[in-house]
């Protein structure tokens, strides 16, 4: 079986790739276990010099890893950019902190000595999804290898040249061989790797579909499993808050990455006193982002990854406009073979609704009316996914009691749009996952937390 690329802008086959076999597969693993031995033992120093060289060159590659996701996943290229930019800082944010992070936590007990020392565990397993084809895979890899792990990557089928070209850098840096290894494999190969016993444990970004299956699997053979899955980020905006700013932020928020991130907003909970005013300005500031070739620098909007992604968001849209929502832009097929779809504005949502109900990952934006500001938390929290969420206000002192203790979600930002960054944890809860990646949480999640005690 192959693997290809398909040029989204085009559906055109950008390059076939053989996909490794079961004995193939366990060759790989079995020379990444043995460099585990040796890298397990590295100082601090060593690995913080290699993963200061990886920095250098993400940022020595930048166009070309830009072009890479451009081609095989339609992201536009100033994005594309700032994507190679952000694993640069997420290296050297783990360069430089990692050794602070897994340093030895002395506690007091009767022991002449004890503390807790954090110690590597072997190979984990990153299943990783198209949407950021570097950095989904650099925020895992990072803290990994700096904390002595070494890891496989199976990345998404639809971007073997981005998973080969991360490979790629890390020789380049200098890291020892097999450290890091890309494993050209579908899906269905997936539990097989789970299996192998030097295998420790998984960390998936994805589906929460994808996430139940793997998780089972590494729940069967008791292997520890992060999931950063699916959102429905509702973005609460009460009748105080500066509109304008608002609308801004939720439609930079809702189009990131062509609408196809997990903590894009996606709902838009208003307040019904503002809520002409504020769909208005989220309008007029949807009818300017620019959807357009993927390779110019002024496109905010490329292609969608996939043609089957493009439809499957048409069809969700279809759904909610029968059921009553009214589509006040966007909203139609483009012409062509292409997995083109347009900034759309759905309003009216009510629950029942996909726009409501579903993740919509995609330029489409779901616009639903509240009563108050409890209404708008109540319907803010009405989700079965809990990834991100933001509130806007300009009472700062509120905004931020709404968001540290009544939004339901991994993270809650108040008067800005959810982001992740290296040095703050990420991760969600109900359906959109477990497990926290990057910041000092992130780092420990796959360590051997060891308790020592010198009597
Ligand atoms: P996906 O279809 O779940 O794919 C993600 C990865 O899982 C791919 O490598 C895929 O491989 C693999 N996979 C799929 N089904 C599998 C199975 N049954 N067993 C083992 N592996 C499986 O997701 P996607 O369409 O690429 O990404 C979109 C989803 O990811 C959205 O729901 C989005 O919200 C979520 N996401 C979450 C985060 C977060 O941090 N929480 C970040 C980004 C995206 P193949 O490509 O070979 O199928």
């Amino acid at each position: 079986m192959n693997i290809s690329s398909i040029n989204p802008v085009n559906g055109q086959q950008i390059q076939e790739y053989p996909t490794l076999n079961e004995k193939q597969v366990a060759e790989k693993i079995e020379q990444t276990h043995s460099a585990w031995l040796d890298w397990k033992k590295t100082t601090p120093i060593q690995r913080r010099t290699l993963m200061n060289r990886l920095a250098e060159i993400l940022r020595e590659r930048k166009n070309e890893l830009a072009i890479l996701m451009a081609n095989e996943m339609g992201k536009p290229v100033k994005q594309g950019l700032a994507e190679a930019e952000k694993c640069a800082l997420c290296c050297e944010y783990y360069a430089i902190n990692g050794e602070g992070l897994l340093a030895d936590q002395i506690i007091e007990t009767e022991a002449s000595k004890s503390y807790v020392s954090f110690q590597p565990i072997g190979i984990v397993l990153a299943v990783m999804p198209w949407n950021f084809p570097l950095f989904q895979v650099f925020r895992f890899l990072a803290p990994t290898l700096i904390a002595g792990n070494c890891g496989v990557l199976k990345h998404a089928s639809n971007v073997p040249g981005c998973a080969l070209a991360i490979e790629e850098m890390i020789v380049q840096a200098g890291f020892p061989a097999h450290v890091f290894q890309t494993l050209l494999i579908g899906s269905k190969m997936v539990e097989k790797v789970i299996e192998n016993p030097r295998i420790k444990a998984v960390t998936l970004t994805g589906s929460t579909n994808a996430g139940i299956t793997v998780a089972s699997k590494a729940g069967a053979m008791l292997k520890k499993v992060v999931l950063e899955l699916g959102g429905s980020d509702a973005y609460v905006v009460l009748a105080d808050a500066d509109l304008e700013k608002a609308a801004e932020i939720c439609v930079a928020s809702r189009l990131t990455n062509s609408g196809q991130s997990c903590i894009a907003a996606k709902r838009f909970v208003v307040e019904e006193s503002v809520i002409a005013e504020f769909t208005q300005l989220f309008l007029d500031k949807m009818k300017k982002s620019v959807m357009g070739n993927p390779l110019e620098m002024d496109t905010d909007i490329g292609p969608m990854a996939r043609i089957d992604l493009r439809d499957e968001l048409h069809a969700q849209v279809l759904k909610s406009i029968e059921k009553g929502a009214v589509c006040i832009l966007g909203g139609e097929l483009p012409e062509g073979n292409n997995a083109y779809y347009p900034a759309t504005i759905l309003t009216n949502v009510l629950p029942g609704m996909t726009g409501y109900d579903e993740e919509l990952f995609g330029p489409v934006a779901s616009i639903i009316s509240a009563k108050d500001e409890n209404d708008a938390i109540r319907i803010a929290n009405d989700s079965i996914f809990g990834l991100g969420s933001a509130v806007f206000t300009k009472d700062i002192a509120k905004g931020e009691r709404i968001a540290a203790t009544e939004l339901e979600a991994g993270s809650c930002f108040v008067n800005e749009r959810v982001q992740s960054d290296p040095r703050l944890p990420f991760g969600g809860i109900k359906t959109s996952g477990y497990g926290r990646e990057l910041g000092s949480f992130g780092i420990l999640e796959f360590v051997n937390i060891k308790t020592v005690y010198v009597k």
